[in-house]
């Protein structure tokens, strides 16, 4: 029989986790979610997705952002193990930093889940969640070219530039990988002229995703290699680069429209699908960030039930240590005329958003 005191003293229990935003059932334990960097709204998208899928499952769970320092990164996560987080998920900043903290994090008992950003040279990750890395290349070149041919078309042959992500991200190579399998073919017929000669990743990455880095070497291409042709496409992996590669454009005179170079991206970041809208960049490709945390939380649920989770990449990810199992989404090519039907009518931005 409950008595009064103790009935009184779980109510009070239940209002003070309900004020503190957790859920009633909050006691299935905590989850610890570590995410890169606000500074790129998927992330932002991410946590919040994560945080409402754990706590509706009845989990308790400490998200940090680490604003693309490692070693804060690396503290907060050895915090979440402290504090006895039962899983980690983490989108790391540098996969290959996180060997001793993950050591610690089995040692204590922790799951730790690869979040869209492949954990480097340990062991001590046990599944990895993201989309399918080399097929958002081929998404990308798929639709430079198709833009080069509806924008340029009597131009031969193009000249394009390419962009790869961060070195320190596998997925960087994988993106890389995708779009040079539909551009190389290309590059060797002739009707695609990398005018720099600057190929391959360690010519091309872009350290730490950042936009004003991609800036500044578009700013350098631009002025040794453009000053008396035109520049027609440029390859860009992800939408924070796009932005400081169409900025560079527009700096030496390029107008949105007609005579804009074609310029991909990744993440459907609201600020390049504005950008999409004005005729300044010409695709995305949108990773709905909803349906990976959604399929993250479930996988997490399943292996706390202590089953194996389903997972449909057995052969991709290799960490130099092993090969981590993982559960590859699809992604998708989204162009100026694909906004609504992609992105607003499925509810990830509302059409206020878009147009604002
Ligand atoms: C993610 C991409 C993202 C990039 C930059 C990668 O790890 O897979 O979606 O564009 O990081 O934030």
């Amino acid at each position: 029989m409950i008595n009064r005191r103790h009935f009184i003293a779980s109510v009070a229990g239940v209002a003070a986790a309900v004020a503190a935003g957790k859920s009633f059932a909050a006691d299935k334990g905590l989850i610890g979610i570590s995410m890169p960097t606000k500074s790129s709204t998927r992330w932002i998208s991410d946590g919040e997705s994560m945080v409402k899928e754990f706590t509706g499952m009845g989990y308790t769970t400490d998200l940090q952002y680490a604003e693309d320092d490692i070693p804060n990164q690396l503290a907060q996560i050895e915090n979440m193990v402290t504090k006895g987080a039962k899983v980690l998920i983490i989108a790391a900043i540098d996969g290959s930093t996180m060997g001793d903290i993950l050591k610690k994090a089995h040692d204590a008992g922790a799951k730790v889940f690869s979040y869209d950003c492949l954990i480097t040279k340990t062991p001590n990750v046990d599944y990895y969640t993201t989309f399918d890395n080399f097929g958002v290349g081929v998404l990308q070149a798929n639709s430079l070219v198709a833009g080069l041919k509806e924008r340029f078309p009597s131009v031969k042959p193009w000249n394009v530039e390419l962009f790869g992500g961060s070195p320190d991200d596998t997925n960087a190579g994988y993106f890389y990988n995708g779009a040079m399998s539909v551009l190389d073919p290309m590059i060797k017929d002739g009707s695609i002229k990398i005018v720099s000669g600057q190929m391959g990743m360690d010519k091309v990455g872009t350290l730490r995703w950042d936009g004003a880095v991609a800036q500044a070497r578009m700013d350098n291409l631009l002025s040794a290699n453009y000053t008396d042709k035109k520049v027609n496409g440029v390859l860009s992996p992800y939408d924070g680069l796009s932005r400081g590669i169409i900025s560079s454009l527009k700096g030496v005179g390029y107008k949105p429209g007609a005579e804009m170079p074609i310029v991909t991206g990744q993440d459907a970041e609201i600020a390049s699908v504005k950008g999409m809208n004005a005729g300044e960049q010409y695709s995305t490709v949108f990773k709905d960030t909803r349906e990976l945390a959604k399929v993250t939380a479930k996988m997490v649920d399943i292996v706390l039930s202590g089953k194996e989770p389903e997972i449909n990449d057995t052969k991709t990810y290799n960490n130099g240590v092993k090969v981590v199992p993982s559960y590859l989404l699809t992604p998708h090519s989204v162009g100026k005329g694909d906004i609504k039907a992609a992105l607003v009518d499925s509810g990830y931005y509302t059409q206020a958003k878009v147009d604002n």
